[in-house]
C-alpha cells in the first residue's frame, strides 16, 4: 500500500513537472530523484538529459566557475556523435570550436608521417571544442528547467546513508541533500569513490603533463594540425586551442627534475622544427608558466554501491593520450540514461540499484579496451624516447617506414575514434 501511494505520488509529481513550470520553488525544496556530484562533461550532460525527462535533479559542483586552468578540448567522432544523440550538437555552433585538418608526427626534426582529417571517408573530423563554453551552454539550458537546480561553489564532503544504502550527500555547513540515487561524476580524484570504499585499480604512472599556453601562430590558419613531437628523450603535443592560442602538453617523465627552473621557451624551441622554434623564441614573453597536471589512469572493478553510481573519470580516469576522456564520459552518460530513466520514474530503489549495475556491465568492456589502446600508443612513444638508436633509425628511414608506421597507427584509431561498439540513446521521450 505504502509503495503504491509512493509510486502514485511520483507519477503525479512527474505530470506536474511536465505540464507546468509554476511550482518551481516548491519543487526544489522536495527530495530530489537524483543528485549528480561534479559538473564536468559527464555530470552536466547526464543532469540535463535526466532533467529533460522530468526527473528532479540537483547538480552539485565544487568550483564557482567552469573557467578552470585546464580542461581538455579534443572531441572524437564518438563524442560528437554522443552530443548529437543527446540533442546538444547545435550548441557547438554557438561556442568556440574548430575541426582538426591533420595529425603530424615528427621525430628528431623529421616528419615521420601525417594523416588528414577526417580519417574516415565522409566521417566527422576530430574537433577542438572550448570545454568551459560547452559546460556553460549546457548549464544555461538546464537552469531553464523547473526541475533542475545547480549548486555551484558547493563541494560535497560526505555520503549520507540510510541503513546500507547511499541516500544523499553532505555539503558545507552540515547541509544534507537526499535523493533516490546519487551519481558521482566528480573526476579522477573522486571523493565519492573514496567515501564509498570503491577501490581504483591504477595503472602504473609513466608520466605527468606540463601544460603551456602561448601566442597563436599564423601557421595554423591554413592548416589546423595536431603535432606529436619526439625529440631526443622529450615528447610533447602541440595544437591551436579552440580559444585561439597555442597549447603544449609536455610529457614529464622524470619527477625529480626541477622543471620550475627550466627556461621553457628555449627548451621547447630546441625540441622543435625551425618554424616552431622561431615562434617559441619570438613569443617567449607570452609563454605562460606551465600548469602541472598529475596523470591518474585506472578502472574501478565496481562502479556502484546501492544508491550510488560512479561515471566518467570517477569510475575510470582516462589518460590524455588520443583525447578519450570526455568522449568516454559522454558515452557513459548515454548508457546510464538508457538504464536509469525508467526506474527513476518509478522511484523503486531495488530497480534503480539493478539498473546501476547494468551500466557498468555495458560500459566496462569499452573502457578497458580503450585504456589498453592508450597504453599501446604510450608504449611506442616510450620506446622511441628511451632508445637513441631506434630514433636514429626511424628518422633516417622515415621515407620507407612511414607507410607501415602510419598503417599501424591508423589500425588503432578506428576504435579510439568511434568506440568499440555502437551506442544508441533509446529511452528519451
Ligand atoms: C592533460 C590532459 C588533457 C586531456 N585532454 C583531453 C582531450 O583533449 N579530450 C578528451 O576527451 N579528454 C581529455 N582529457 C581527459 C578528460 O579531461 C577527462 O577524462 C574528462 O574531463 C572526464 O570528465 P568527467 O566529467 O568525468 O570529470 P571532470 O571533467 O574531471 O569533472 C569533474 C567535476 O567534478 C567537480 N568535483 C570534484 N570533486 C567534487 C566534490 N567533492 N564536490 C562537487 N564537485 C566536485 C570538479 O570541480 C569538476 O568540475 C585530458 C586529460 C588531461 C589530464
Amino acid at each position: 500500500m505504502v509503495t503504491f501511494c509512493y509510486r502514485t505520488l511520483k507519477t503525479l509529481q512527474q505530470l506536474l513537472i511536465t505540464i507546468t513550470h509554476h511550482s518551481y520553488s516548491s519543487l526544489l525544496t522536495q527530495k530530489s530523484q537524483v543528485i549528480v556530484v561534479g559538473a564536468g562533461p559527464a555530470g552536466i550532460t547526464l543532469a540535463l538529459l535526466l532533467a529533460k525527462q522530468g526527473i528532479i535533479v540537483k547538480l552539485v559542483e565544487a568550483s564557482r566557475t567552469f573557467r578552470r586552468t585546464f580542461r581538455g578540448e579534443g572531441l572524437m567522432p564518438s563524442g560528437l556523435n554522443a552530443l548529437e544523440q543527446m540533442g546538444f550538437s547545435s550548441i557547438l555552433d554557438r561556442i568556440p570550436h574548430r575541426p582538426l585538418d591533420a595529425w603530424k608526427f615528427l621525430i628528431d626534426g623529421r616528419l615521420l608521417f601525417q594523416v588528414k582529417e577526417p580519417i574516415e571517408l565522409g566521417g566527422k573530423p576530430c574537433t577542438l571544442v572550448s570545454q568551459p563554453a560547452l559546460l556553460e551552454a549546457l548549464v544555461e539550458e538546464a537552469i531553464a528547467l523547473p526541475n533542475f537546480e545547480l549548486l555551484q561553489g558547493t563541494p560535497v564532503q560526505e555520503l549520507v546513508r540510510e541503513g546500507e544504502r547511499v541516500s544523499g550527500v553532505r555539503v558545507g555547513g552540515d547541509r544534507t541533500l537526499t535523493a533516490d540515487l546519487v551519481i558521482g561524476t566528480d573526476g579522477r580524484n573522486s571523493l565519492l569513490r573514496q567515501k564509498a570504499n570503491l577501490p581504483l585499480e591504477q595503472q602504473s604512472k609513466t608520466f605527468d603533463i606540463l601544460w603551456f599556453k602561448l601566442a597563436d601562430s599564423p601557421q595554423f590558419e591554413a592548416e589546423n594540425v595536431f603535432y606529436s613531437i619526439v625529440q631526443g628523450q622529450h615528447a610533447f603535443g602541440l595544437f591551436r586551442s579552440s580559444e585561439g592560442n597555442l597549447q603544449v602538453g609536455w610529457a614529464l617523465r622524470d619527477k625529480t627534475s626541477d622543471w620550475k627552473q627550466v627556461n621553457w621557451a628555449e627548451q621547447l624551441a630546441s625540441a622543435s622544427p625551425l618554424w616552431l622554434a622561431n615562434h617559441f623564441r619570438t613569443h617567449a614573453d607570452t609563454l605562460e608558466h606551465p600548469v602541472f597536471l598529475s596523470i591518474v589512469v585506472g578502472h574501478c572493478p565496481r562502479w556502484s554501491v546501492p544508491g550510488l553510481l560512479l561515471l566518467g573519470d570517477a569510475a575510470h580516469p582516462m589518460s590524455p593520450i588520443r583525447a578519450q576522456g570526455i568522449n568516454m564520459a559522454l558515452r557513459d552518460v548515454i548508457v546510464a540514461a538508457n538504464h536509469l530513466i525508467s526506474p527513476l520514474r518509478q522511484g523503486e530503489q531495488a530497480s534503480i540499484d539493478r539498473a546501476i549495475a547494468q551500466v557498468q556491465e555495458e560500459r566496462s568492456p569499452e573502457i578497458l579496451r580503450v585504456q589498453q589502446l592508450q597504453v599501446e600508443e604510450a608504449a611506442q612513444a616510450d620506446k622511441l624516447s628511451n632508445s637513441a638508436l631506434l630514433r636514429w633509425g626511424v628518422s633516417q628511414f622515415a621515407p620507407l617506414l612511414k607507410y607501415p608506421v602510419r598503417w599501424s597507427w591508423l589500425r588503432r584509431q578506428r576504435q579510439l575514434r568511434q568506440g568499440i561498439a555502437p551506442i544508441q540513446l533509446d529511452n528519451v521521450k
